[in-house]
């Protein structure tokens, strides 16, 4: 009996391991894109709304421009990932000059991470997921066994979709109840220090 408890907690833990990031930082710009090449990242697979821009936001801000310049600088592809309509993700990416970019993806469904992978012929340790949701962005990172970093959401609300809000905010307990992850205490945003892969 007691042995069947144990296992039933232990499998708890796994499932939250799902939604664990690589890394936690407070916003896109403090990501190191440079240890993220040096440690063979190819595909920045970037989510779109309260990560790179307020869902609200349709152009992007310099910072926006900065970063997708950044990382193609050092030949890495930035690549939008989004699950917001069409015409929200396709005149965003325009806009900022964004060659490679999907809508509809459905996160935490695995389609574009296949898409993806095809397309630029790359294996899942050379591709990062950026994103601002546990249950959409990280939770999709860890089904395709690929690093995730988590930022903090630029906008506090989001009207698209409010139960992945409350979801969200319900995984983010259960990980600070398991001491996994407490909101606010950042790590360094440098890749390859301190993570764990499922
Ligand atoms: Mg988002």
């Amino acid at each position: 009996m007691a042995k069947q408890i144990f296992r039933k907690k232990k499998n708890r833990n796994l499932l939250l391991n799902y939604f664990k990031p690589s890394i936690y930082v407070q916003n896109v710009n403090k990501i190191n894109l440079e240890s993220l090449k040096k440690h063979g990242i190819k595909v920045f697979i970037c989510d779109l709304d309260n990560t790179l821009t307020p869902f609200y936001r349709r152009i992007p801000n310099t910072d926006n421009l900065n970063l997708i310049q950044r990382v193609e600088k050092l030949g890495m592809h930035f690549v939008l990932l989004s699950n917001n309509a069409k015409k929200r993700v396709e005149s965003f990416a325009n806009k900022a000059g964004i060659e490679h970019y999907y809508w509809n993806a459905k996160k935490p469904l695995l389609k574009y991470f296949r898409v993806i992978s095809k397309k630029f012929n790359v294996q899942p340790n050379e591709i990062i997921m950026v994103g601002d949701q546990l249950i959409t962005d990280v939770f999709f990172a860890n089904r395709a066994h690929i690093e995730s970093i988590l930022v903090v959401p630029v906008a506090g609300v989001d009207e698209s979709n409010r139960l992945v809000r409350l979801l969200d905010r319900l995984v983010y307990k259960r990980l600070a109840q398991r001491n996994i992850l407490h909101k606010g205490f950042f790590d360094e945003g440098e890749y390859g220090i301190d993570y764990d892969i499922l």
